[in-house]
């Protein structure tokens, strides 16, 4: 049975319920093509599949929908299949950008290689020298970090815990592609093959025996999808796995961060789609003083930020106006922070002004979060 006959049997189950209504993120910042749709309407006519592959990319392929269905829609997979189905010409604008910025400059920016470390300017101490040298640790740094300001913090914190915790570590430097996940979550994973085996050998080459990365499609790309495609010779772990091993292990000792109540909000792709739904809170939980608060909906059954699967690029405003939902709760919870441990999340949240702070989780072992009374 082909790919579209399979999901085509499988979307019949569909009883139009509505139970992934209530936790799509896009569902719930008004838009009316959601995971229902996408379900019960994507595949009816050839008209329909038509309307679904141009409005395919108003998904951040969280996975909740198929989390909750009763009948075990897999929504994402439908969206994905049908994303696959756009020709090059037909992706919408800022999507086509990307996937373009990837293959031509081997990031989503679109940036010069030689800007690769603009990141680190803010470093205190030099960083330079853990470019590309044998270690024990690898870094992937992230495209979306490493050239966007607004992130920058996100590496900088897991440098400054790895030097506290004296981590014999390495980073790629200009040479660090993009994970290529932009490309999966675009449909085009076929064009990822070259930019994967040079990500892949060039920590090889470095001898390294673990891979750290602070972002969850990263991480998932090296962990799950990266072994499909070649081998991966060595460990691959979330910064927050990582984190969790350090501070168990006694190789660094949370400081003290005053009374701070916070709240974390689960990366979708790192919870539901990976499983690290534990470590992130033993290790907010080890750091004294730290009070952690949870969402309504958490660890597997998050409610996406909407700062996933490309959505940002395809429509902002339902990106924000998930993003606010999130504040409104952390609001509500009267918290100091929403800490989260992913750069989509950070800048997505970011983009919706709140007294509220937005903290990546690093950043709480990093010795800079000073005592704040809350
Ligand atoms: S996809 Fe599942 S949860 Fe959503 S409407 Fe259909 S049956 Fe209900
Ligand atoms: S994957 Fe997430 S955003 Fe996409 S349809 Fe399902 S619940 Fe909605």
């Amino acid at each position: 049975m082909g790919e579209k006959a399979e999901l085509l049997k499988k979307t019949d189950k569909c009883i139009r319920c509505g139970t992934c209504i209530a936790f799509c993120p896009v569902a719930r910042a008004s838009s009316p093509v959601n995971s229902r749709y996408f379900a019960s309407e994507g595949f009816r006519t050839l008209e329909r599949e038509k309307h679904s592959a141009k409005n395919s990319f108003n998904c951040t392929l969280c996975m909740a929908c198929v989390k909750v269905c009763p009948r075990g829609v897999p929504v994402p997979l439908v969206v994905e299949y049908l994303r696959s189905q756009l020709g090059e010409e037909e992706l919408p604008t800022n999507v086509k950008q990307i996937v373009d910025n990837i293959q031509d400059s081997g990031n989503v920016h679109g940036a010069d290689r030689e800007d690769w470390l603009m990141w680190t300017y803010e470093s205190d101490e030099p960083v330079e020298d853990r470019v590309k040298v044998p270690a024990e640790v690898g870094y992937f740094v992230g495209c979306n970090s490493a050239y966007s300001p607004s992130a920058a913090k996100i590496p900088l914190a897991a440098i400054k815990v790895f030097r506290k915790a004296n981590v014999d570590f390495t980073i790629l430097g200009p040479d660090e592609n993009c994970c290529a996940a932009p490309l999966l979550m675009a449909g085009r994973l076929g064009q990822a093959k070259k930019i994967i085996e040079e990500n892949v050998k060039a920590f090889k080459d470095l001898k390294i025996k673990t891979l750290v990365t602070s972002c969850p499609a990263c991480f998932r790309m090296w962990r799950d999808v990266y072994p499909k495609i070649t081998e991966v010779p060595f460990k691959v772990e979330h910064i927050t796995q990582f984190i969790s091993r350090l501070v168990e292990g006694g190789k660094i000792k949370p400081e003290s961060v005053g009374d701070l109540r916070v709240v974390y909000q689960d990366p979708c792709e790192l919870a539901r789609g990976c499983g690290i739904i534990e470590e992130p809170r033993r290790a907010l939980k080890s750091i004294p003083g730290l009070k952690l608060e949870e969402y309504n909906q958490c660890k597997d059954e998050v409610i996406c930020c909407g700062g996933g699967g490309l959505l940002r690029a395809y429509d902002q405003e339902t990106a924000r106006n998930a993003a606010r939902l999130k504040i409104d709760e952390a609001e509500k919870l009267g918290v100091y922070a929403i800490v989260t441990s992913c750069p989509s999340c950070l800048q997505n949240l970011l983009k919706f002004q709140s007294k509220i702070k937005i903290m990546d989780i690093a950043e709480l072992f990093a010795g800079e979060t000073s005592q704040k009374e809350h």
